[in-house]
């Protein structure tokens, strides 16, 4: 490949802090709002124009994992209990004791962007949105600023402690530290996906809605459609009635090469589409239907995690293990997407996946894979815990890391990946951060105990 060489320059440093939180999704508000709430200077750099990460550019609903396996008892609430009840203020989240007894947390997107921007500026957090981190400048093993591209330029944001809450690890990558990617076997990350909300149709009962189903899925059976799930008039994702959310799409393939995430968001487009206009010509009720929205992004559901001294595994999910250094609770199960895009009846990886031998890595794996879907789950009505050592990383000293990449395995990661689960990781984050600049310590020397309590105090369930 060709190449030409950029010139060395000069670049201003726009900003000296404490914390510098890197991405604004469920991992990276939280962590900026608790670093600021336990009084860093803290800046929080987004490449959107808004917050919320997948929680509002990728229409991802519900948010999960915010009670115990299979169970209504809350296991998280400080931060995600406190933007609930924003939202639900709103008139857009039902209230915290209604969302206990649902499988998630519905939300309007939209409500949640404004109640984290309103968070973050009570909370004093520096914003520097539409703004993307490049690259980062470092001083021995340590991070000295993260380098970043907007509209006014190239420009440098310096720290004490970095956030790494980029989902793909962008930082981490950057600054050369330990990452891995994708399952062991061929590095494959978890398929991609997208949400759509689609609109116009008219009420459907049960009874209908069922009959529509099935009619989709023969469809699907036919490979008239790249659909992994037939759930396209899905209710129990969206806050308000007047539309479906659907998240029935799958692309398989690495998130972090532009060349794919170009051909995913094209596919997934293309799959909605498709779906639209044979729900208009097929069935009367969808004659007027049309795509109130795709969301803005694809998303990835995994890829690179930064290698802390601990990695979350499956094993850790299954047994519901707690640990002494326990800073977050996940309660979601091992739900791997297939890496290889295969879409219906293919859904999860387990020894029960329909390709069978026509998949090489069901023929290198299924003694060692989980039997069928309830051999994913944690315990009914328990949980697992985050150790903060897989928020460390074992390269960089002033990095933590925090939402989708912290340090897991791949079976680790397809649990703890979800919204409830990154938040209150996202919160721990940011305390440990804001505890080390106290200190002045490295995030590795903080006093896990006393984070723990802190925490609690700050209404974590810990
Ligand atoms: C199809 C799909 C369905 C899902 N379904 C659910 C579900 O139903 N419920 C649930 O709870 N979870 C679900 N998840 C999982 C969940 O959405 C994510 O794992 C979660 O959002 C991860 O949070 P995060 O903050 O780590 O990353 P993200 O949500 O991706 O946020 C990362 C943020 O960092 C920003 N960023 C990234 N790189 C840079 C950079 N270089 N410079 C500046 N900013 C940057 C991004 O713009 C983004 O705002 C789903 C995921 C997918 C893909």
């Amino acid at each position: 490949m060709a190449t030409i060489r950029e010139p060395a320059r000069e670049i201003p440093v726009v900003h000296d802090v404490d914390v510098v939180v890197c991405g604004g999704g469920p991992g990276g508000f939280p962590a900026a709002i608790a670093a600021a709430r336990h009084g860093a200077r803290t800046v929080l750099i987004e490449r959107y124009g808004f917050m919320g990460g997948l929680a509002t550019a990728g229409l991802v609903a519900p948010i999960l994992a915010h009670t115990a396996s299979e169970a209504h008892t809350p296991i998280v609430e400080g931060i995600l209990r406190e933007v609930t009840e924003r939202m639900h203020a709103l008139g857009c989240a039902p209230s915290w004791e209604e969302a206990t007894q649902e499988w998630g947390i519905r939300f309007d997107a939209e409500a949640l962007k404004v109640v984290i921007d309103e968070m973050c500026q009570e909370a004093g957090v520096t914003l520097l949105l539409h703004t993307l981190i490049v690259d980062v400048a470092r001083k021995g093993d340590a991070i000295d600023a993260v380098i970043v591209e907007s509209k006014s330029g190239r420009q440098a944001v310096r720290g004490k402690v970095f956030i790494d809450a980029t989902r793909d690890a962008d930082v981490a990558h950057r600054a050369g530290a330990r990452t891995t990617f994708g399952r062991a076997y061929d590095n494959c990350p978890e398929a991609m996906g997208s949400f759509f909300h689609l609109a116009g149709f008219a009420e459907v009962d049960a009874a209908r809605e069922e009959e529509l189903r099935q009619q989709v899925e023969r469809e699907m059976e036919d490979s008239r459609f790249q659909f992994y799930n037939p759930g396209f008039l899905s209710k129990r994702c969206a806050y308000h009635g007047d539309h479906a959310a659907a998240n029935m799409t799958r692309f398989g393939g690495d998130p972090t090469d532009v060349t794919t995430l170009t051909e995913a968001e094209l596919s997934v487009r293309r799959n909605v589409w498709e779906l639209t206009r044979y729900l208009r010509a097929t069935v009367p009720e969808f004659a007027e239907a049309y795509v109130q929205q795709t969301s803005p992004q694809v998303g990835p559901r995994e890829s690179r995690q930064i290698v802390g001294p601990y990695a979350l595994t499956g094993e850790d999910i299954r047994a519901g293990r707690k640990f002494a250094d326990g800073i977050a609770r996940g309660s979601w199960w091992i739900d791997i997407h297939c890496p290889r895009g295969h879409a219906y009846p293919v859904h999860l990886c387990t020894a029960d996946c329909p390709m069978g031998a026509d998949c090489d890595y069901w023929v290198a794996e299924h003694e060692r894979m989980p039997a069928s879907r309830q051999d994913l789950m944690p315990p009914k009505g328990d949980w697992y815990d985050i150790p903060y050592r897989a928020l460390l990383s074992v390269s960089v000293p002033n990095l933590l890391s925090s939402g989708r990449c912290i340090s897991a395995t791949h079976e680790g990661m397809a649990g703890a990946r979800v919204m409830g689960t990154c938040i209150a990781i996202g919160q721990a984050a940011g305390t440990a951060a804001a505890l080390a600049v106290q200190e002045a310590v490295s995030p590795a020397e903080v006093d896990v105990q006393r984070l723990r309590a802190l925490l609690r105090q700050d209404g974590q369930l810990i």
